[in-house]
């Protein structure tokens, strides 16, 4: 009888563990880059969800049910904006439990353009490393030296790559790059004062292009001798292989690479703690080796 009672209660326990895993989270964030921010300030000490797994995209996404119950237990929820999480339906009170904070990152966002990929812009990203930080210490106040050191280093690591494009980019005139994705990288540009030609101009991925749109795509690229183009994250560059292949037939060279908007990572990108800063190098990167540097 002891035995059962001792496998009973051990059973018991597992049952407990696996549901706090399984439905709460101390913070939830709907989208990557505001996980990204918030796992690099408390590491393991706080247990976090972004609801936008890997791979999905941020545009048309619908939480499930459970991740609604997760939203309501959590301490701390965080938000990108009423426009592209339209499922809050512009009342994340309805949403979120009486004892959670809330987040609309929006609100921080002091830089007006009309789009809403304000993500793309490295010194926003700054203002909410301070913004999150300051909640999250709310939050857990015992651990406060430890999360505005980590906020400290993640603000600092991602200043030193901004400014080295600041400068990078002052230095150069009239810098323009051509963009097969859809038109999300305005902050960005506006940010470096820099002219990125999106040849699909919708503000969500997956246009289908026809073949006059290509053919014009083609004579843009021709006429501007372009030999690099960009391509987005998550979604096979379909357009951007065609006018690849078309060119080649001319023995035209055209090198694609990726511009990462920061909608999502891949799934092999989150196992391997890929992060916005990691992915702001990558771009930087790319774009020298575009530019001939
Ligand atoms: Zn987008």
């Amino acid at each position: 009888m002891k035995k059962i009672i001792v496998i009973l209660l051990f059973i018991f326990s597992l049952t407990l563990v696996s549901c706090k895993n399984d439905t709460n989270f101390d913070i939830v964030t709907t989208t990557y880059f505001q996980y990204d921010i918030v796992k690099n300030i408390v590491d393991d000490k706080l247990t976090v969800d972004v609801l936008t797994k890997p791979g999905v995209d941020n545009h048309d996404f619908m939480p499930s049910s459970t991740q609604m119950a997760n939203i309501k237990n959590s301490k701390l929820f965080i938000f990108t904006s009423y426009k592209i999480d339209s499922w809050l339906n512009e009342n994340v009170s309805q949403v979120a439990g009486k004892e959670t904070i809330v987040i609309n990152l929006n609100d921080y966002n002091d830089v007006n353009i009309n789009d809403l990929h304000y993500w793309t812009d490295p010194k926003l990203i700054l203002n909410f490393i301070n913004v999150v930080k300051d909640e999250i210490v709310k939050i857990d106040p015992d651990n406060k030296d430890f999360y505005v050191e980590n906020a400290t280093n993640y603000y600092n690591a991602i200043n030193n790559v901004h400014l080295s494009m600041e400068s990078y980019f002052n230095s150069k005139d009239n810098v323009t790059i051509y963009f097969a994705g859809h038109n999300a990288m305005k902050y960005f540009e506006d940010r470096y004062k820099i002219t990125i030609i999106a040849l699909s101009n919708t503000s969500k991925p997956d246009a289908d292009l026809t073949s006059n749109q290509i053919t014009s795509l083609l004579e843009v690229i021709k006429e501007n001798s372009v030999h690099f183009l960009f391509t987005e994250e998550l979604k096979e560059p379909k357009v951007a292989t065609t006018i690849k292949n078309e060119l080649a037939e001319d023995n035209y060279e055209l090198t694609l690479l990726e511009l990462h908007g920061y909608h999502n990572v891949t799934k092999e990108d989150f196992d391997n703690n890929v992060s916005y800063l990691q992915l702001l190098e990558r771009n930087f990167n790319n774009i020298k080796m575009a530019l001939g540097d």
